[in-house]
């Protein structure tokens, strides 16, 4: 079994052979991040607040990472990887301008905004997955997880992008239901069977 920093050494290892550009940037101190900071801060009338302190953001193959990351558990950290690594691929997949007009635009900036709930749908479910993975299936199917998680489709920290919280509680429990049965591993382990 690898240890837990080698097992994140090797999470790096395998998006940088992916994504060869890909590096962490601290949000503190860079300015791309604090004029998206300022302009999230406008948009959402001041609501969005926690942009440097709180959220990790792809731009391009940068991860910008907030306030103490340096800090984070190395499980916390590769579950965040893992979110990232899904955008990263849906970049790859849409190309930068259509991913950035599907990310910022349809169907409208704030509020029901499709495209970005798409997006993030997808990153999500991997988040969930994840912790399974990282933190054990108890922490994944957690009241808080999923208060945190649908906060974050429902509240303006994406801008409201999909204010209903019954559809994306339904969305959660499927991510859960394909639990059943399924090697999450990654590593070709067999899952040991839980109640
Ligand atoms: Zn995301």
């Amino acid at each position: 079994m690898p240890t837990r920093s080698e097992a994140l050494e090797a999470l790096l290892s395998e998006i940088r052979s992916e994504f060869p550009r890909f590096r962490i940037v601290p949000k503190r101190g860079d300015r791309l991040s604090r004029v998206i900071d300022l302009a999230l801060r406008v948009l959402t009338l001041g609501q969005m607040r926690e942009y440097m302190t709180h959220y990790h953001t792809v731009v391009f193959d940068t991860l910008y990472v907030p306030d103490g990351w340096e800090r984070t558990s190395p499980e916390r950290m590769m579950v965040v990887l893992r979110h990232e690594r899904v955008h990263l691929r849906q970049r790859r997949r849409y190309g930068t301008l259509w991913m950035a007009f599907l990310y910022a635009v349809p169907i409208l900036p704030l509020g029901l905004a499709l495209g970005r709930a798409r997006i993030e749908w997808e990153a999500y479910a991997e988040t969930i997955r994840a912790t399974a993975d990282l933190l054990g299936e108890e922490e994944a199917r957690s009241a808080s997880l999923r208060a945190h998680v649908v906060r974050q489709f429902t509240s303006a920290s994406y801008g409201w992008m999909w204010p209903f919280p019954s559809t994306v509680n339904r969305w959660y429990d499927d991510v859960l239901e394909t639990f059943r049965g399924e090697d999450r591993s990654g590593t070709g382990e067999p899952q040991q069977g839980k109640a």
